[in-house]
């Protein structure tokens, strides 16, 4: 791989990691010198509310339909029903949340490594800097723009969540540049019109508030950083104390910083196998409502990746923290109902068919045709290849074409939207959850769907994918006929703008 160099002296790594965390950006949020994670709070309270009674189950459903953030003594409530019968019935109450919020939409999106360097230890991780199986490098700056030109001109994502490791080889700058260097490709398409991606959601480790502000400037979209273990000495033991991520502090304040600096959509999660799954959800809803009350907005999204397999990394298969089918299904289900309004990632970490099973109990955002090995865009491309154990982090369980994806959620009733137009339009933060609570972004975000929805269909659906596409435009199209009729007559005419090639229009 025409890559960049990977080695870095020493010296340099241990000075790069000396000047990171600033304590005083951590300090300065602690309430009494304590953190909003209060374990033991979480602990008797998910203690105090076993065997819940149904009409309190039901009230508090009721509450989700009200598009109501959840305590987290209702969300403990939640996560200790065990009837299989009053579980159907939370299921069905977080799918209807969802369609209240969110519609019929799914957004897809893809992720894109750029380097599998890391200066840290993390037990569970192939990128661990002690892991000598692997290849090591950062893509260069035409690396990255050839990756972009697949994805784009060849795929048709219009979003990305770029992905960058703790390294000096990756710093704010490098995060910069890259980014630029996405944003600078537009393709021509096969049917001659062009394509570009439109959205660069970042997941990175911590930054301080002064580069969060710089790549606020540069505009990306939602700022990922997973704390992975709510649980401290969990947290510990799985991030050695002498790496930069052993600061369990400095992760955990990551949103506050990215909130200070003006970067207001953010996205937390957690990796569900290191600990107990009901804590993590617990210790999400704290940190999604600490947020909402600390700045006045929540977390744009929620991320709750379970620990898939992972090359050459023993602890993977031998954590005792494993999350089952089942108890995947009630987390997911559980976050819907406690941050009714919130995105929620369902990755393809998890097989087609867990996704299938899962994406109606709320989610609203997946990846479709993921690699996460470096360069593997381009590669897989020529090559047709789809995992590099030598290069990736974890392995895929669902490595379908977003066309086969696309199709799937077409038949099953689901309208694919490569919308970006809220963020360009400054429908962020505060601003988009309010108009989410009231139902007035379902609107705009209902006719930006099928404007960009046809345009992915003509520029790069197979003839199967096109012709299922096309029944749920059908519906959609009526649908904005009957319930938006002062729009309908100026929508319909950037629809057949849309399908005569303009490109990239929105409300
Ligand atoms: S989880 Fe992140 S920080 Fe930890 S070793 Fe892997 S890449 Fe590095």
């Amino acid at each position: 791989m025409d890559t960049m160099s990977p080695i870095t002296p020493h010296k340099e790594i241990n000075a790069w990691a000396k000047s990171r965390i600033r304590d005083d950006e951590i300090t300065r949020y602690l309430n009494h010198g304590q953190s909003f994670l209060n374990e033991a709070r979480i602990v008797h309270t998910l203690r105090a509310q076993k065997n819940p009674d149904p009409a309190q189950v039901e009230a508090i459903l009721q509450k989700s339909l009200a598009i109501q953030t959840l305590t987290l003594e209702e969300t403990a409530i939640l996560l200790n029903v065990t009837d299989p019968a009053l579980r159907a019935r939370m299921e069905a109450v977080a799918g209807q949340v969802k369609q209240q919020v969110y519609d019929n939409r799914i957004v897809t999106f893809a992720p894109l490594y750029l380097g599998n360097l890391c200066v840290n230890e993390c037990a569970y991780c192939g990128f661990r800097c002690s892991n000598t199986q692997l290849e090591r490098s950062v893509l260069s700056l035409d690396q990255v723009r050839r990756e972009t030109e697949v994805l784009t001109g060849k795929i048709g994502h219009k979003r990305l969540i770029v992905v960058y490791g703790e390294h000096p080889r990756m710093d704010v700058q490098y995060m910069i540049d890259s980014l630029k260097a996405i944003g600078d490709v537009r393709v021509e398409t096969r049917r001659g019109t062009w394509s570009q991606i439109h959205r660069c959601n970042v997941n990175a480790p911590p930054l301080q508030i002064e580069e969060l502000k710089r790549l606020k400037e540069v505009g990306i979209g939602t700022f990922q950083v997973f704390q992975e273990t709510y649980h401290r000495a969990t947290y510990a033991r799985l991030h050695p104390s002498h790496t930069l991520k052993g600061h369990y502090l400095w992760r955990l304040y990551s949103m506050h910083r990215a909130m200070e600096a003006g970067v207001d959509d953010v996205g937390i999660g957690a990796l569900f196998g290191l600990y107990d799954w009901r804590f993590e959800v617990m210790g999400l809803i704290a940190h999604a409502n600490e947020l909402e009350q600390r700045f006045g907005v929540g977390p744009h999204t929620i991320s709750f990746p379970r620990m898939e397999d992972v090359p050459n990394t023993p602890f993977v298969k031998q954590t005792d923290w494993k999350v089952d089918d089942e108890s995947f299904r009630q987390l997911v289900t559980v976050i819907r109902l406690a941050v009714p309004h919130t995105g929620m990632i369902l990755t393809a970490r998890e097989t087609a068919e867990v996704r299938r099973q899962i994406l109606p109990l709320g989610c609203t955002q997946m990846d479709a045709s993921s690699r996460i090995g470096l360069c593997s865009y381009d590669r897989s491309d020529r090559v047709g290849q789809n995992q590099d154990a030598q290069t990736q982090q974890f392995m895929l369980g669902d490595t379908r074409s977003l066309d086969a994806v696309i199709r799937e959620l077409a038949e099953a009733g689901f309208i694919t939207s490569f919308c970006t137009a809220g963020y360009r339009c400054g429908r962020t933060g505060s601003r988009i959850m309010e108009m989410l609570k009231c139902g007035k972004e379902g609107n705009l975000c209902k006719l930006n769907a099928v404007i960009t929805y046809r345009e992915w269909l003509d520029d790069f659906a197979s003839p199967e994918t096109r012709a299922a596409g096309e029944k749920v435009i059908a519906k959609e199209i009526e649908l904005i006929r009957q319930t938006l009729p002062d729009v309908y007559e100026y929508f319909m005419t950037y629809y057949q703008k849309t399908q005569d090639g303009e490109r990239d229009l929105f409300f």
